[in-house]
């Protein structure tokens, strides 16, 4: 755990969060500040920086959380789109330096072009 970590927290419990799912090593939970309702994030419940840190053997689970997690979230909100996204360092807008994925939802005509 990093101590000044948002998402350690929110793993941790010391800091609140809208929990979707978990396993032993992944969580999902909402995003603060949602781009469209539904907006989800999934995470390795260790603490690793970037992509790069990630340990590879890792990835099954996370994508195994995303397909449950992307699911429920476009049948919640009757999302007919789903956009899945990765930011590593400030240069490519990654702002909380533990390693997630964005899950959000996409409806027609929202306009929103990523
Ligand atoms: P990044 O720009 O690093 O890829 O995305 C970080 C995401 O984390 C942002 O979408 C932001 O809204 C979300 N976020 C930041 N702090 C918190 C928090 O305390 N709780 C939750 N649920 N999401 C957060
Ligand atoms: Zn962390």
């Amino acid at each position: 755990m990093a101590s000044d970590c948002i998402f350690c927290k929110i793993v941790s419990g010391e800091a609140p969060s809208e929990k979707l799912y978990e396993t032993d090593h992944v969580l999902a939970f909402l995003d603060i500040a949602p781009v469209h309702k539904g907006h989800a994030l999934v995470i390795p419940k260790v603490h690793y920086q970037t992509i790069f840190d990630f340990p590879a053997a890792l990835g099954e689970d996370i994508i195994t959380v995303m397909q449950i997690v992307g699911k429920a979230v476009m049948q919640t909100t009757g999302g007919t789109g789903l956009n899945v996204g990765q930011n590593n360092f400030r240069d490519a807008w990654q702002l909380v330096d533990h390693v997630h994925w964005h899950i959000i939802p996409r409806f027609a005509g929202d306009g929103l072009k990523l």
